[in-house]
């Protein structure tokens, strides 16, 4: 068995979290670990520490002190201004090395899913990716991460029992958002960078920003299936109303009637909002662990016998072309539009 760079015996009792940010803002996927992390954390007598890569960041450390770290591993760099592979995990890499934390727990974002992976493989552990939920056993140290595979019919329990750190990735929206507190404090550990330019083989000529859709953080979801047979327009207007976001199951974003970017489930976005009203959707489990976490769930659909019943507070047995024009003229009335 390949062994990893540091041994069990060497770990110290500590969860690290990887904090992404853009523009000088935390993104939220790493405030969710970091509030998983305080959680496990505070049942197992550990100590969480935040690793923040940038130029210029320190003014981010007191945001991770606010959502649960107790210190701020920081190495600030010109050559860290924009994320890189290569510069992150060489920083990385180093920085987990000299400290040697137990676990390592990352965003499963773009950045998130490269870096990990990178440095799983230089530090010889193991990567436990796309996980839905996370414990941590305080007697032996060893974290037991779900993985939901063959479309949900297996929960997979994974753990890593001879390597360390015991690296993760989870998707944003997995864990909620704990609320902040700006009592809380903590110790900034600068780290040095041995970074050179001759070691990026990537260099970031522009940076383009997306329309920075979040549907992970609307507070309200209407979704389209199949079943609503393209008609998004009547849900953006029930959105608007709303104070939502239209999302959609796959179908309708393979068919191009909408764009991936609002396809919720599996390999979409998980949400939690407060209210999803979900029209036209038969209730696969892909579908389903998008919106599972919701406050309530309103489903429309013409099939009694639709999954999707089981998963919902509210059943309309109905034709969506009949009950959402209907809900649509009374939301305009109520609103005076
Ligand atoms: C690896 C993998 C990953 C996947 N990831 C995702 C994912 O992230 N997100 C996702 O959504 N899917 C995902 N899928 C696909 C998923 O398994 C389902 O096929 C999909 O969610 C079904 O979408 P749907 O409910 O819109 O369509 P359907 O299953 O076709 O259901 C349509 C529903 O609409 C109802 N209906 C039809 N007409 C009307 C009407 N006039 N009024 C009211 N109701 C009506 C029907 O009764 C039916 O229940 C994934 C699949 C795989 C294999």
């Amino acid at each position: 068995m390949v062994k990893s760079l540091y041994a069990v015996e060497e770990a110290v009792n500590t969860i690290w979290v990887f904090l992404e940010h853009s523009d000088g803002v935390i993104r939220t996927v790493s405030l969710e670990l970091l509030g998983k992390a305080r959680e496990l954390a505070d049942g197992a007598g550990w100590s969480v520490v935040a690793l923040l890569l940038g130029a210029d960041v320190e003014t981010l450390a007191p945001t991770a002190f606010a959502y649960g770290a107790d210190a701020v591993r920081l190495a600030e760099h010109p050559l860290l201004a924009n994320f890189t592979v290569e510069g992150y995990t060489h920083v990385a890499c180093e920085a987990l090395l000299a400290a040697k934390p137990s676990a390592f727990l990352l965003g499963a974002t773009p950045d998130g899913r490269d870096l990990a992976g990178r440095l799983a493989v230089r530090l010889r552990t193991g990567l436990n990716a796309d996980c839905t939920d996370l414990r941590l056993d305080p007697e032996t140290g060893v974290m037991v991460s779900e993985v939901s595979g063959f479309g949900g019919g297996v929960l997979a329990l994974l753990q890593m029992q001879h390597h360390r750190p015991q690296m993760a990735t989870f998707r944003p929206g997995v864990f909620p958002l704990c609320a902040p507190d700006p009592s809380r404090h903590g110790d900034v550990i600068p780290i040095r960078v041995t970074l050179t330019p001759e070691m990026l083989h990537t260099h970031v000529v522009e940076r383009v920003v997306g329309a920075g859709l979040d549907l992970s953080q609307a507070p309200v979801l209407v979704v389209g299936g199949r079943g609503v047979e393209g008609d998004f327009d009547t849900l953006r207007k029930l959105a608007a109303l709303l104070g939502g976001e239209v999302g959609a199951t796959r179908p309708p974003v393979d068919e191009g009637h909408i764009e991936r970017a609002r396809q919720i489930g599996q390999t979409g976005v998980v949400c939690r909002p407060k209210v999803a009203l979900v029209c036209g959707v038969s209730g696969a489990f892909h579908f389903v662990v998008g919106i599972q976490d919701a406050d309530t769930v309103i489903a429309i659909n013409n099939d009694p016998e639709a999954e999707i019943f089981k998963h919902a507070d509210y059943c309309v047995i109905g034709d969506v072309r009949e009950v959402l024009p209907a809900l649509l003229e009374q939301l305009q009335l109520q609103s005076g539009c």
